[in-house]
């Protein structure tokens, strides 16, 4: 059930409520922006580039949160982000 990479969340509670939290906490601990930009890293949303970013900055999402999206990705995996943010993990 679990993917078998390695645990990135530190001393985090591993599983999904865990990979999370880490993703929470690389957006900054900022919930909002995490319901914001779920779908994206989810991959549940397929975002192109110079539309207005989810986060409700007003800016491209090129010029805003894709940096972001594409560091928490390359750090969690998408597997895990789809798991995690999809609402598929939660019980
Ligand atoms: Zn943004």
């Amino acid at each position: 059930m679990y993917p078998d990479e390695p645990w990135p969340g530190g001393e985090r509670s591993h599983g999904i409520q865990g990979y999370r939290d880490y993703v929470r906490e690389l957006l900054g601990d900022d919930e909002s922006l995490l319901s914001a930009l779920s779908p994206v890293l989810a991959g549940t949303s397929n975002l192109g580039r110079n539309v207005y970013c989810p986060c409700g900055s007003g800016a491209k999402y090129k010029k805003c949160c894709l940096s972001r999206v594409e560091e928490i990705e390359s750090r969690v995996g998408r597997n895990v982000l789809l798991l995690a943010l999809s609402g598929r993990g939660e019980v």
